[in-house]
């Protein structure tokens, strides 16, 4: 049985990692070139934070070491007021505990070099899925040469929060869908290494919690920190209403005083990066004909402010294995338990990231807001 991932990110290569040490023969499509030894896409999530969920399923298959290695573990928040000092909340009562900060493309660059060492596993690059008929499986994608058709017995999309699988299957009648936008978008931002050190304390996840906008900082190999603000994406106090370098700066030194000094590119950073949108996607059900699955982002979206999409999509390539296991490699089957045992947790998760947006703007900041949390979230 030959089985298509579309999608090379965190879950599709994992996924293939996992249906590799399977014995099956499978292919991942990619629309981007490799990314191994590119360029960074500016101003796209360069960090993020991997917690004991994600780590269990890299562990499973000998990956967690080799991941590690550059993390950077955060045993607390690092709370910036306006003015006044600075206030760690351990994650842990005992501060042994972390969630890390890995680089993203590190960690996607491990995981497609552990794919495509993996026995029966190829990847292709350039390849942009356009069509599916999820009744034969048979694929269209969109190369350099043009289009190419493809055909597989199981088609899995990991393919995102914008998944042209899931669109197919929409479009298809198989599946329905809804997505909800946040006004709140997202950008990024620099705080260099200082003098060749961290500028902010490296263990610890930053954040500078205003109301109705909030940034944080998560730091990097590299002894920088990337920063990521979250404000409304239009009206008189969004990111579109500071259109100057002078008008940036002064609302830095206003909000954000102490980040002013540490990030000299501030404005230029600011002008150049994209404003990024945040969302929630729901669509049911996740599979259809009996060989089409959608896993990750792309079956369940998720807003990010409890750094919990990544390692999501690495608990669903746990339990899809799983549950293929305990088909005896029926999809048919496999499929629908898959979605069964998921759903749950997946729509609790949405929910929750949706509702620590306003701890994290809000309530962090308050002086009643010394509980010691769960380390899974930031
Ligand atoms: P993606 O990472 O989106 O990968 C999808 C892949 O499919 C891409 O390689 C894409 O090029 C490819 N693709 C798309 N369309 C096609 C097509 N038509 N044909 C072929 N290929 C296609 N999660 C955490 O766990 N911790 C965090 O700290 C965290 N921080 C975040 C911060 C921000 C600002 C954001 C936006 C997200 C954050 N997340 C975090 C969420 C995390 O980034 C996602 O959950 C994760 O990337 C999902 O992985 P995925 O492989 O399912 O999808």
């Amino acid at each position: 049985m030959n089985v298509a991932i579309v999608g090379a990110g965190l879950t599709g290569c994992l996924l293939a990692c996992y249906l590799g040490r399977r014995g099956l023969d499978v292919t991942v499509y990619e629309r981007r070139p490799d990314p191994r030894g590119g360029a960074v896409e500016r101003g796209r999530s360069i960090n993020l934070a991997i917690s004991e969920r994600g780590l269990d399923a890299l562990r499973r298959i000998g990956l967690e070491e080799r991941v590690m290695a550059d993390a950077l573990p955060m045993r607390g928040r690092m709370i910036h007021p306006v003015s006044g000092p600075l206030d760690f909340q351990r994650y842990s009562r005992d501060g042994d505990l972390a969630i890390n900060s890995i680089s993203r493309g590190a960690l996607n660059n491990t995981l497609l070099d552990a794919a495509e060492s993996a026995p029966g596993v190829k990847v292709l690059f350039g390849h942009r899925l356009t069509g599916l008929d999820p009744a034969t499986g048979t694929m269209t994608f969109e190369t350099e040469q043009g289009d190419v058709l493809a055909e597989a017995g199981v088609v899995l999309g990991a393919d995102g929060s914008g998944s042209a699988v899931r669109g197919q299957l929409l479009a298809h009648g198989r599946i329905e869908e809804s997505l909800d936008f946040l006004d709140h978008g997202y950008k990024e931002l620099t705080i260099p290494a200082a003098d060749g050190e961290f500028a902010l304390d490296p263990g610890a996840l930053h954040i500078w919690p205003r109301g109705t906008s909030m940034m944080i900082a998560l730091p990097n190999p590299d002894r920088s920190f990337t920063c990521t603000m979250f404000w409304p994406t239009g009206g008189t106090a969004s990111f579109a209403s500071l259109s100057s370098p002078a008008a940036v700066e002064r609302h830095f030194r206003a909000r954000y005083p102490d980040v002013v000094p540490l990030a000299p590119d501030l404005a230029d950073d600011y002008r150049h990066n994209p404003v990024g949108l945040l969302g929630t996607v729901r669509c049911a059900p996740w599979h259809a004909d009996g060989r089409v699955g959608l896993i990750g982002d792309a079956a369940h979206a998720i807003v990010p402010f409890y750094g919990q999409g990544a390692n999501c999509g690495f608990e669903d390539v746990v339990e899809l294995d799983r549950c293929l296991e305990e088909s005896g490699g029926r999809w048919e089957r496999a499929l629908p338990l898959f979605e069964e045992r998921r759903r749950e947790n997946t729509d609790a998760i949405a929910e929750m990231a949706l509702a620590n947006f306003v701890e994290m703007r809000d309530k962090v900041a308050s002086p009643m807001y010394r509980l010691v949390k769960n380390v899974e979230h930031w």
